[in-house]
């Protein structure tokens, strides 16, 4: 090769060589360009991925915090156990119900910390049905209730039983309530069956003896005629406490404002002559322009009941005394205090109670019908009241209605 021809292969090779490099220069650039990018893109796409995560993950938080709270505020207590009956979560509801806390209680055998052979019974059957049992119990611990169990199957994703999932309603309220209703039937148709059947063997004898001798008419007429009056009070006592039973139950009361003064005198007024029948002083003292709000009619009832029974209470030549002293911050107490026999404190409890009597053939003869006093308490109920007795056999008795200031205030209509 001449150097001309070198010279030429070399200006010829050089920018060959030149291109090469840039070629290649630029192709890494081009390369390490593209690399960075798809770099870029993949972290934008992790990041996408991590904040769809997080989204996902405080909206699981979120819902898992809402149905914690929907759990816990539920008043139906929510028991889940495992297989070996060991507790696996309870509500809120659940640790009043069967009297265990949460804390303490979680991860331990049921039996150890709830001591109700019934219960037991209940979640033993639940398991042997494969999950599914309904029952009702009586919790025998210092929390004691009826309780309405429903268990279903605990399920893991796959629908696999894991446990049973137990739900427990109180419905000792319900069961007391039904036992009352049923116990006031019962004592119903007690009551009224003894002056039906006198009415009715009275009459039968009448027809039977005919009409001969006056005397013996005019007595058993007057039998049947007590008889009838027995009935009527009755009758009429059954419907106030049912009344006012609806009453409490919501149905509408108007309350006005009541003035006491005059409200003791008709009611004393109305009563002085079984009282001077007896022998009995009556003595009122009101405080002056004494008042509450609430329902005339039914508290001149109730303080004829509370009146009429101290009357009947008392000996001759003793003194029943209505005292009503002025209104306090607590409201007002309206009092009646006789110098009778007194009643026996194991009686004091219940004294208040549907045909509750001290001495059961004194007072139903004496025409009581032992609702009297079960109409003062509901009286003062529905006036957002209550009622107490301070007695001692030998004593003589103190009865109280106390009423609040003012009554609930959705009842009352402006005078
Ligand atoms: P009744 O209508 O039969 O009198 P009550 O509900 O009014 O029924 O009274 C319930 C019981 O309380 C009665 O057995 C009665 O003997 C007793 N009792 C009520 N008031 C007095 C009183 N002031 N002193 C003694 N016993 C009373």
């Amino acid at each position: 090769m001449t150097p001309t021809d070198e010279s030429t292969g070399s200006s010829l090779l050089l920018p060959l060589v030149a291109t090469a490099i840039v070629g290649a220069a630029i192709g890494a650039a081009a390369l390490s360009l593209a690399l960075r990018r798809s770099q870029a893109r993949r972290a934008a796409l992790q990041r996408a991925r991590l904040d769809a995560l997080h989204t996902r993950l405080r909206s699981l938080e979120a819902q898992l915090a809402s149905q914690q709270l929907v759990l816990q505020s539920m008043t139906t207590g929510i028991l889940a156990l495992d297989m070996q009956h060991r507790i696996l979560s309870l509500n809120a509801a659940a640790e009043r119900l069967l009297g265990i806390t949460a804390r303490t209680a979680r991860g331990r055998l049921l039996p150890e910390v709830v001591r109700s052979p019934e219960l037991h019974r209940f979640v033993e059957q639940a398991f042997d049905a494969g999950g599914t049992a309904r029952r009702e119990v009586t919790l025998d611990s210092a929390t004691a209730g009826i309780l309405f169990l429903a268990a279903e199957p605990l399920l893991d994703s796959s629908g696999r039983t894991t446990g049973v999932l137990i739900a427990a309603d109180d419905v000792t309220a319900e069961r007391r309530l039904e036992s009352m209703r049923s116990d006031f039937a019962a004592n119903v148709s007690h009551e009224l069956r003894t002056p039906i059947t006198n009415i009715k063997g009275y009459v039968e004898t009448l027809l039977e003896i005919g009409v001969e001798d006056p005397s013996q008419v005019r007595h058993f007429l007057g039998v049947v005629q007590e008889n009838a009056k027995r009935l009527a009070r009755l009758v009429e006592d059954i419907l106030a406490l049912s009344s006012l039973e609806q009453r409490q139950a919501g149905a509408r009361l108007e309350f006005e404002p009541v003035e006491l003064e005059s409200l003791v005198a008709r009611v004393v007024d109305d009563l002085g002559p079984s009282a001077d029948a007896r022998g009995v002083r009556i003595e009122h003292r009101v405080a002056p322009r004494a008042s509450v709000v609430g329902v005339g009619s039914l508290l001149a009832q109730a303080l004829a009941n509370l009146l009429q029974n101290a009357i009947q209470c008392s000996a001759a030549n003793t003194t029943v005394r209505i005292e009503i002293s002025a209104p306090s911050r607590d409201g007002i107490v309206i009092e009646v205090r006789d110098e009778g026999p007194g009643i026996a404190e194991k009686h004091l409890p219940r004294l208040f109670e549907r045909f509750y009597r001290v001495d059961k053939g004194r007072t139903r003869e004496a025409g009581g019908t032992g609702l009297g006093l079960a109409i003062v308490k509901h009286i003062s109920l529905v006036h957002g009241g209550r009622v107490s007795v301070e007695s001692a056999l030998g004593r003589g008795s103190t009865f109280r209605m106390h009423l609040p200031a003012t009554p609930p205030v959705e009842d009352r209509v402006e005078a």
